[in-house]
């Protein structure tokens, strides 16, 4: 699960990264965030999600693009104990992902809360 720091030094070989930080500028892309298995933050920009493995969250520390599903599981830290979930499953995706603590208390906090929550609700069976 654990990847080596890829995020090459010249921005232009990852053009993902450069666009990423583009729509998080305008606005579109917000910051989220799991404690499942280790904890991890990336960027979610909801226009790439347009099907359930469609990689739409960029990690912050090493810029790889995930699925909801695989961000889950994405970590670079040891599991925290007390934050580990017993019985984890990454096709509960939806349990684990947040919105980055950083909105918390902020007017953004309602509408990415909304945002993510209509997100997670997309691509899901009833
Ligand atoms: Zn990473
Ligand atoms: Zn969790």
């Amino acid at each position: 699960l654990l990847r080596p720091r890829t995020c090459p030094q010249n921005g232009s070989m990852l053009p993902a990264k450069s666009s990423l930080a583009q729509l998080q500028e305008t606005g579109r892309a917000f910051e989220v965030e799991h404690e499942c298995l280790g904890k991890c933050q990336g960027l979610f920009a909801p226009q790439f999600y347009v099907q359930p493995d469609a990689p739409c969250i960029q990690c912050l520390e090493c810029c790889g693009m995930f699925a909801p599903q695989t961000f889950v599981m994405h970590s670079h830290r040891l599991p925290d104990k007390r934050t580990c979930h017993w019985g984890f499953e990454s096709a509960k995706w939806p349990c684990y992902l947040h919105v980055n603590q950083k909105y918390l208390g902020t007017p953004e906090e309602k509408k990415l809360n909304s945002l993510l929550e209509e997100m997670k609700e997309k691509f899901s069976v009833p």
